[in-house]
C-alpha cells in the first residue's frame, strides 16, 4: 500500500517524520510531494497510491479520476471543503477530517483574547481579572470543553450550554455548570466564549437580544465562525450599551464599521489564527496517518465525513 502525503503548504519536519513512522511501522509505502506548483504534479503523484493526505490542498474531481486506487483520502484539519465529497463517494472513496487536534489551540487562544481584552488591549489603563468572573461556554464540544477547563483552572465561575449533551455527568467531570437555555447562558455571563458550528439553526443566532441581556462590562469572544453572527445586532447592542466588548478570531464582514465605531471595545485577529499553532499542525499530520492506517487494517471509519 502506498501512502502520499501532497502538501503545497508543506507540514514540519517533525510531522512528516512522525507520518513516516506510523506508515513504514504499519508496512506501508510514504510518498511526499511537496510545495507542488501546478496539478500536473499532484495528478502524477496520486496515480498509483491507496490513500491521501493533504492539508489545504484541492483534491478535485479530476485528482480523484486520475487516482486510480485511491481508496480514503485524509484531511488533516477540520474543514474539508477542499475535497470533492461527491466525487469521492461515487466512486466509494472515504473522505475523513481530523477533528479535534487543534482544539488546545483554539482553547488557548479563546482564553488569551480574554485577557487581552480585560486588560485594556495590553495598552494602559486599569483593568480587570478573569479570576471569579462567570465564563459562558456555547456549545460544549472539543474546543468548548478546553475552554471550560483552562477558565476553571483561571479560578472562573463555568457555565455552559448544549442542547446536545444530554448527559449531564460530561459538565459535572469538569466543575462545570450546565444552564437549561441559551438566554439563562447570556444573562449570566461576564464572558461568552462562542463554539458553536455553523448550521442553519445557528447562523446569525448570535446578535442584538443575547448581547443586550449580558451582563455590565460583558465581553463576547467568537473563536467559532463569523457566520454566526448577526453583525448587524451586534453593531446595535454595542452602539446602545458602551459597556459590551466584542474580541474575534474571524473577521467580522463588517469589520471595518466596528473598529471605526467602537474602538478599543473591539479586536479581530488580522488572520484567522485559533489553529495556527506548530503542535496543532503536527497532530493534525499524526492523526491522519494513524486514521488511514486503522482504516486499511481494521477498517475504521469513525472520522468519515461522507457516509
Ligand atoms: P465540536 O464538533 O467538537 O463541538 C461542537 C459542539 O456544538 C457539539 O458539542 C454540539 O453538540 C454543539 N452544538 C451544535 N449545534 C448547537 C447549537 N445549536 N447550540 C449549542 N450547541 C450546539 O466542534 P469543535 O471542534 O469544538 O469546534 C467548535 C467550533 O470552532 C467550530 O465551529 C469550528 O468551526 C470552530 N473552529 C475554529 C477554529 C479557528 O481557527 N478559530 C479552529 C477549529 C475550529
Amino acid at each position: 500500500m502506498k501512502i502520499l502525503v501532497a502538501t503545497e503548504k508543506p507540514f514540519a519536519k517533525k510531522a512528516v517524520d512522525g507520518i513516516r513512522k506510523i506508515v513504514e511501522d504499519a508496512g506501508y509505502e510514504l510518498a511526499l510531494l511537496e510545495k507542488y506548483t501546478d496539478k500536473g504534479q499532484l495528478l502524477e503523484a496520486v496515480a498509483d497510491v491507496d490513500a491521501l493526505i493533504v492539508r489545504s490542498d484541492k483534491v478535485t474531481a479530476e485528482v480523484i479520476a486520475a487516482a486510480k486506487n485511491l481508496k480514503i483520502v485524509v484531511r488533516a484539519g477540520a474543514g474539508y471543503d477542499n475535497v470533492d465529497l461527491a466525487a469521492a463517494s461515487a466512486r466509494g472513496i472515504v473522505v475523513m477530517n481530523t477533528p479535534g487536534q487543534n482544539s488546545n489551540a483554539v482553547a488557548e487562544l479563546a482564553l488569551a483574547m480574554m485577557i487581552f481584552m480585560s486588560r485594556n488591549r495590553f495598552t494602559p489603563g486599569t483593568g480587570t481579572e478573569l479570576q471569579g468572573k462567570t465564563l459562558g461556554i456555547h456549545a460544549y464540544g472539543n474546543v468548548g470543553r478546553l475552554v471550560g477547563r483552562k477558565g476553571k483552572a483561571l479560578g472562573m465561575n463555568v457555565v455552559a450550554y448544549d442542547p446536545f449533551i444530554a448527559d449531564g455527568a460530561v459538565f459535572e467531570a469538569d466543575g462545570v455548570k450546565k444552564v437549561a437555555s441559551v438566554e439563562e447562558l447570556y444573562r449570566v455571563s461576564d464572558f461568552l466564549s462562542l463554539h458553536i458550528p455553523a448550521t442553519a439553526q445557528t447562523k446569525g443566532s448570535i446578535g442584538y437580544d443575547l448581547m443586550m441581556s449580558m451582563p455590565k462590562g460583558a465581553t463576547l469572544v467568537n473563536t467559532a465562525r463569523k457566520e454566526v453572527i448577526d453583525e448587524e445586532g451586534v453593531v446595535r447592542a454595542m452602539t446602545e450599551r458602551e459597556d459590551l466588548k466584542y474580541i474575534t478570531d474571524i473577521a467580522a464582514g463588517n469589520q471595518a464599521e466596528l473598529d471605526e465605531k467602537f474602538g478599543k471595545r473591539v479586536f479581530a485577529t488580522a488572520k484567522k489564527m485559533g489553529a495556527e499553532t506548530a503542535e496543532a499542525n503536527v497532530n493534525a499530520g499524526l492523526a491522519a496517518a494513524n486514521q488511514i492506517v486503522d482504516f486499511l487494517k481494521n477498517g475504521n471509519t469513525r472520522f468519515q465525513v461522507n457516509k
